[in-house]
């Protein structure tokens, strides 16, 4: 049996659907050995999303008292999902950097449009139609170039632990385009991302949190095989919004990694990140 861990989760800090605590006490009753709490990091645009910045003392307070409570049960870390936006705003500033944190996740869920304003690109498929028609004129190929525009220049920049959810713009921009995930210019500069990767040897997630909906990860299971040719290590998190949820699709993606060549997976342990079999 595989080690149960999980780095990425959002609490009522951010846009998870239950307080901090909740989570916690779901990992130690499901036998976790660690633990991340990863709220969304403080961002400059308004939105539902974000923690706000005022709130930080008290998220990390909270994480605090909660590990005082449950410290001897488990692993327990705290770090922040934090966006890339541009070269102003993104993990690698002081800020970030002088945050008291465990670790960091380095994420893309905002595009700088033509006309410079901020759109996310993840949030339901619906609203992001809306902001391709209007805001790039249905051209949904400039949207996905932005993105990755983006996650080249995030990956430059450094400042995190891990990527997160690397690809998750393939899901919106195929029920955009269906199939445009899979047209050869979308998996070149999918793959030309996964060397850029490799070069800075940064670990990569992988996300299951929409397996049991979507049915895929992100990155996708396709991408696998050239990660593990690549050397890329890999971080296997639920990004779970809610306690029920925090293993969900762990199992799926550990064997999916296995049959990819994978025989090892990366989890954090006494502040370190540390190459672990994987153990189907
Ligand atoms: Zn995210
Ligand atoms: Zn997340």
């Amino acid at each position: 049996m595989n080690q149960l861990t999980n780095y990425h989760s959002h609490s009522q800090f951010c846009d998870g659907h239950a307080p901090m605590e909740e989570f916690v006490k779901e990992a130690v009753a499901e036998g976790f050995v660690a633990y991340g709490i990863s709220s969304h990091a403080p961002f400059p645009v308004p939105n539902q999303c974000n923690m706000l910045r005022e709130r930080l003392p008290e998220y990390l307070a909270e994480f605090h008292r909660i590990k005082e409570l449950y410290g001897s049960a488990i692993e327990l870390y705290v770090g922040l999902e934090i966006d890339f936006l541009d070269d102003s705003f993104n993990p690698s500033i002081p800020y970030f950097k002088e945050l008291p944190l465990d670790y960091r996740i380095g994420s893309v869920h905002y595009i700088v449009t033509p006309d410079g304003t901020p759109i996310d690109t993840d949030g339901s498929p619906d609203r992001f139609r809306g902001y391709v028609d209007t805001y790039f004129g249905g051209d949904v190929d400039e949207a996905v170039r932005r993105f990755y525009r983006s996650s080249f220049r995030l990956v430059e920049l450094g400042g995190f632990d891990f990527l997160g959810h690397l690809d998750k713009i393939g899901l919106n921009a195929s029920l955009y385009r269906p199939g445009l995930d899979r047209e050869a210019w979308y998996r070149r500069l999918v793959a030309d991302y996964l060397e850029a990767i490799a070069s800075q040897h940064l670990l990569v997630e992988v996300n299951t949190k929409a397996f049991a909906t979507r049915g895929r990860f992100f990155p996708g299971e396709d991408y696998f095989e050239q990660m593990h040719r690549l050397g890329i290590g890999v971080v296997v998190n639920s990004d779970a919004h809610y306690p029920a949820k925090i293993n969900a699709g762990r199992p799926e993606a550990l064997k999916a990694l296995a049959r990819a060549g994978y025989t090892t997976v990366w989890q954090f342990h006494r502040n370190e990140w540390i190459e672990t079999p994987l153990e189907l």
